[in-house]
């Protein structure tokens, strides 16, 4: 069993949710790994619980008084075992498995391990990261992948810093090693009302990611499916009561980063 502060052990990891049938997390159909632990704060969180690398108690939702673990420890073998329950589809598709969060990279040994398993077995693996880690870590999970999905939640440091607790500088510094090292990245910008949303941040969200050679950016609207989740763990939501974006706000925020040359889609 892990505790906060103890070493995770590389072939148990600690995972909130297993997703089949995913059509939003990489190509084709897959299965969305996600794994506790994140070293960021964003406001928006959908999955609170998962900021937290231990194993969080939370209201059942129905009976009053009633509390059930929010996550478990799985072995490598275990979550293999699962996720090849759907190969044909993949095979079928040209999906594979995606590693969430929560941030994987901070169960990096196990999800090093886990990869490692899929792809010995001709799978395809993404991960979907804040960036926000090690340049060692990052480095080696990215030669573990075949396709990075990398968030860039704010173009500014300072705005970073409010948000989500850390500023952009390890974040970008590794988008930049991600770019670079020629595998398939996808750059991804939840995009979210009062924080990152006007058309003066999609010109400047052009201005960082240009220069670096991203020409497609995958907008994320912000939504509200996590706002029940802060209920159950008895958290505050600095979100509550924002209004969801959708596809129609966006377009002239995706014009925007069209006028500079970046292809965005929701
Ligand atoms: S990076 Fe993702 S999991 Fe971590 S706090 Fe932000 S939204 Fe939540």
């Amino acid at each position: 069993m892990i505790s906060k502060g103890e070493r995770v052990a590389e072939d148990v990891g600690r995972v909130f949710d297993i997703q089949k049938f995913s059509l939003h997390d990489g190509p084709g159909i897959r299965t969305v790994v996600f794994l506790k632990g994140c070293p960021l704060d964003c406001a928006w969180c959908s999955n609170p619980g998962s900021r937290k690398l231990q194993v969080l108690q939370v209201a059942d939702g129905v009976h009053p008084d009633v509390y059930v673990a929010d996550s478990r420890d799985f072995s490598v073998a275990e979550v293999v075992r699962v996720c090849l329950q759907d190969q044909p589809f993949y095979e079928e598709s040209g999906g594979g498995v995606t590693l969430s969060g929560g941030e994987a990279m901070v169960q990096h040994r196990f999800s090093s391990r886990l990869l490692g398993e899929l792809r010995s077995r001709g799978i395809h693996t993404a991960i979907e990261t804040t960036g926000y880690a090690a340049p060692g870590i990052f480095r080696r999970i990215l030669g573990e992948v075949d396709l990075a999905i990398i968030d860039v939640k704010h173009w500014d440091p300072d705005q970073h810093q409010r948000w989500t607790g850390v500023r952009n500088d390890l974040p970008l510094a590794n988008l930049e090693v991600a770019l670079a090292a020629g595998g398939d990245v996808l750059v991804r910008i939840p995009v979210i009302p009062g924080v990152n949303a006007s058309l003066d941040d999609a010109a400047e969200f052009c201005r960082l990611l240009a220069p670096m050679g991203v020409r497609d950016v995958q907008l994320l609207p912000f939504h509200q499916f996590g706002e029940r989740k802060y209920e159950l763990l008895g958290w505050d939501y600095a979100m509550a009561g924002v209004p969801a974006l959708y596809e129609a706000d966006l377009v002239d925020f995706m014009a925007a980063f069209a006028d500079q040359g970046i292809r965005a889609y929701v």
